[in-house]
């Protein structure tokens, strides 16, 4: 059977070998195995699928959420002879029956489709007509809603495939690997969890770089001076930075081009076939862009701000690198940023419970600022990995400071956010420990308390840095809504009580003074 597979493999793909997870993938799906399939983005699951359905009889059916990446999947297989066709709201209705009709007649191999045709019972009706060995749920972490990408039309797929003649096979595939949204995929799509075949998320020829310098634009003007020759892309969080950054770019005398949605179909074209191309080295775009875009050679990618959530950055991100030499993926860190990415969630979550989901993500992914071990590690353990070795490659690691102690600081912290209340954020919390004179920390007495200036050799912002990174710690948690709330955390009271040690890498001199002020 897997014979055929490879056979099939050099024909149509030109390829030699199968890569790791996608012949697990093949035979667990011709076996007649309900699959689910969990490769980082690059992994290369659209062959997971479209090599079954060459093996098997009838038209397999793809549920694709990306309408925009339907045309072009279809395009190349039809380039290399493999009939397939899709179905979304791009097309008339006349279109869509044509296609229909083809369609039961065997026509397609296969037969891509957006979630939300299956919310119509006509539409059912019509597939019903088909046979459909195979349902392949590409993204299927829309279908979760621990996901980053909920799509409620997701849900009817067990509703189609509990209603087609025969039983089809089923594959969800997606480069999610969150515990939460494996289980909703295995139990929603019917996959028995031993029948998940994960590939490792680590990708061994990216370095990771968190960069809290307070001057970004100088960053990377920089960074793409330096790194002139190479081709890379920096994701801006709004149109009118990517505008920004862009003309300060070409005022460089660099090639860049860029891309958002509020640029017409024909700039954003324009912007991707220049970069594609490399007659743009750099691309400086929003989130926007990157879905399907296979350029190997890109050696760096940058983040201008703090992403939502460490699915997207990792997907983001991890769009450098795919010919697999060795790249740089930088995270530009600011905590004013963190605000947007806080209202943005806001204006967009549905329920109470989505909202606090993604602030937790979000927090997450703040945490990942503040950490000093191994962000790679950090990262695969997020994805579900269980103790991953430090990668020695990313800033972290390659950071050789040596770590000190910090139990004194961190119980100064812990002890005064209890005298407080623990009502209040570390903005707050940190000028009291700095004995700020502002209005507020008067109006609240706080500058009576003990712990009122206990760090004052410290500034406010390294009082907040080392909150962050306590934080990062598990020492701290941070409440969700428009004015976070830090509390102490069990770990945290076991700090107090001296049970739990900490270290972190910081400068000596910073520490030494803090270490010298007597606490109790
Ligand atoms: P994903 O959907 O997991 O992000 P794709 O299916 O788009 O990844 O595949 C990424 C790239 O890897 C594509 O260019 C694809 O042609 C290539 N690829 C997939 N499988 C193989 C293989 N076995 N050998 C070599 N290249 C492959």
């Amino acid at each position: 059977m897997l014979h055929n597979a490879v056979k099939m493999l050099k024909t149509y793909f030109g390829y030699e070998s199968f890569r790791s997870g996608q012949e697990k993938t093949i035979q667990s799906v011709l076996s007649g195995n309900n699959t689910a399939c969990i490769m980082p983005t690059g992994g290369g699951k659209s062959i997971c699928y479209q090599i079954p359905s060459l093996l098997m009889e009838g038209t397999t059916l793809v549920i694709s959420p990306l309408i925009s990446l339907m045309k072009d999947q279809v395009d190349a297989l039809d380039q290399i002879g493999i009939p397939a066709a899709y179905i979304n709201s791009s097309l008339s209705n006349a279109e869509i029956h044509e296609r229909l009709e083809h369609a039961k007649d065997g026509t397609y191999k296969l037969l891509y489709i957006a979630p939300e045709r299956l919310e119509s019972p006509q539409f059912l009706t019509q597939l019903k007509g088909m046979k459909i060995p195979f349902v392949a749920v590409d993204e299927a972490h829309c279908i979760s809603q621990w996901g980053h990408d909920f799509r409620p039309s997701y849900l009817y797929i067990s509703k189609l495939i509990k209603e087609l003649n025969s039983r089809p096979v089923v594959a969800g595939l997606t480069a999610t690997a969150t515990p939460q949204v494996r289980e909703d995929i295995c139990r929603l799509l019917e996959i028995d969890p031993e029948n998940t075949i994960t590939t490792g998320f680590e990708r061994e020829n990216l370095s990771f770089y968190i960069s809290k310098e307070s001057d970004k634009v100088k960053y990377i003007q920089e960074y793409v001076r330096k790194n002139k020759e190479e081709a890379g892309i920096i994701y801006a969080a709004t149109r009118k930075e990517v505008d920004q950054l862009h003309a300060r770019l070409l005022k460089m005398g660099i090639a860049a081009a860029k891309y958002h949605g509020g640029l017409s179909e024909k700039e954003r074209n324009e912007g991707q076939e220049k970069f594609l191309l490399d007659d743009a080295s750099v691309m400086v775009a929003t989130n926007a862009f990157g879905m399907g875009i296979d350029k190997s050679n890109i050696r760096y990618v940058i983040h201008y701000q703090i992403p939502k959530n460490m699915e997207s950055f990792y997907q983001e991100a991890g769009r450098a690198g795919r010919d697999g030499l060795p790249s740089e993926c930088i995270l530009l860190f600011s905590a004013q940023d963190i605000q947007v990415q806080r209202f943005l969630i806001e204006q967009s979550a549905s329920t109470l419970e989505r909202l606090e989901g993604e602030v937790k993500k979000l927090q997450q992914m703040i945490d990942f600022c503040h950490i000093d071990g191994c962000l790679q590690a950090y990262i695969l353990q997020y994805f579900g990995e269980v103790d991953p070795p430090a990668c020695g490659r990313c800033g972290n690691c390659k950071d050789d400071r040596d770590k000190v102690e910090i139990t004194k600081s961190a119980q100064m912290v812990l002890s005064c956010m209890i005298r407080m209340g623990e009502r209040f954020g570390k903005t707050l919390i940190a000028q009291v420990l700095a004995g700020s004179k502002v209005k507020k920390v008067r109006d609240l007495k706080f500058h009576q308390l003990s712990t009122f200036g206990l760090m004052k050799e410290k500034s406010v912002k390294e009082i907040t840095e080392l909150i962050d990174f306590l934080t990062s710690e598990g020492v701290i948690s941070v409440t969700s809504g428009a004015y976070p709330v830090l509390a102490v955390t069990n770990k945290g009271k076991e700090v107090l009580l001296g049970k739990v040690k900490l270290f972190r890498k910081e400068s000596l001199k910073i520490h030494k003074i803090v270490e010298d002020n007597e606490l109790f």
